[in-house]
């Protein structure tokens, strides 16, 4: 085998994915990422949907790392 047949690539299909099948994902992790942003940057005081100060203490580390203010 010479180096020039050994450089052809055989053409792959590459499937296409419909914008219509990955849209439902696409909206889905986004809502699951903007869970995420109110539970680090929100949940506390005023605008905390669930008592006590557990999730604030659990993601308190992540709080302080993106720069949300806090104390
Ligand atoms: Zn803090």
């Amino acid at each position: 085998m010479s180096v020039a047949a050994a450089n052809i690539v055989s053409p792959v299909a590459l499937a296409a994915i419909p914008l219509r099948d990955v849209l439902p994902w696409v909206i889905f992790a986004g809502l699951l990422c903007l869970l995420g942003v109110y539970f680090v940057g929100a949940e506390e005081g005023a605008t905390s949907i669930i008592r006590g100060m557990y999730v604030h203490e659990f993601v308190h580390d992540s709080r302080h790392l993106l720069g949300f203010p806090c104390h």
